[in-house]
């Protein structure tokens, strides 16, 4: 069993945030309302939001300020109002599409939120790689340092089954919450560890700490 398809069976059990589900139309809302914000905040902000524009046409039709007002605090509130509206009238006016072409022409929506709309607002099989999944993607080694987050993508695709590929953006991103944390990963305790290069890299620091001139100490914020 390869690490990504352990991971996904001991973390593929979290509840999905509100933002993500429920229709097309407002998995892609949420999506964007999503981007740098805390999930806790984002659903607050997209259940005020949803609340008092319930459908795409009344959302198509928002004021620009009102919606600022409703989503306020998650980042960037005046530009993602802007464009949730702008999203709403293209979505209200092309229809939401179907297929990651479609989807990434969706005023504000980039790869990520086209996959984060095909698998949870349609249920299809795609993989979304957010900030976890490209952090854990990398440090397990399943990608070079330098990889785009659509190669970690692909790379994750070969790893997991289609029928499955649904299961792994959830899965990382509450391993990536929980263990694979960003600054301190808890690796002691890391069911993986064994197949991990980053875990791998540090013991060998540990074990010859001049040779790598760090003694051993992770640099903030480091992958490898
Ligand atoms: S061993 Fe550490 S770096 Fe590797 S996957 Fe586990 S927590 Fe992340």
């Amino acid at each position: 069993m390869n690490t990504v398809i352990r991971i996904l069976e001991l973390y593929g059990d979290r509840e999905l945030p509100l933002h993500v589900r429920g229709e097309p139309w407002k998995v892609a809302i949420g999506c964007i309302l999503s981007q740098r914000t805390k999930d806790e905040t984002t659903d607050a902000a997209f259940k005020r939001l949803i609340d008092r524009f319930p459908t795409l046409k009344q959302l198509a039709e928002a004021n620009v300020k009102e919606v600022e007002k409703l989503i306020y605090p998650v980042g960037f509130y005046r530009q993602k109002a802007r464009r949730i509206v702008e999203a709403a009238k293209y979505m209200l006016t092309h229809g939401v599409g179907t297929s990651l072409e479609e989807l990434v022409k969706i005023p504000g929506i980039g790869r990520k939120c086209a996959n984060i709309i095909l698998s949870y607002g349609y249920g299809m099989p795609a993989i979304a790689v957010d900030t976890h999944v490209y952090r854990v993607s990398k440090r397990l080694g399943i990608v070079g340092e330098n990889a785009s987050e659509e190669e970690v993508e692909e790379a994750l695709k070969g790893l997991v089954p289609r029928d499955r590929w649904i299961e792994v953006n959830n899965a990382l991103v509450k391993f990536g919450k929980t263990v694979c944390k960003p600054l301190r990963p808890l690796c002691d305790m890391c069911p993986v560890r064994d197949g991990c290069k980053y875990f791998r890299n540090r013991i060998e620091k540990e074990k010859y700490p001049v040779a790598h001139g760090s003694g051993g100490k992770e640099k903030k914020g480091q992958y490898f």
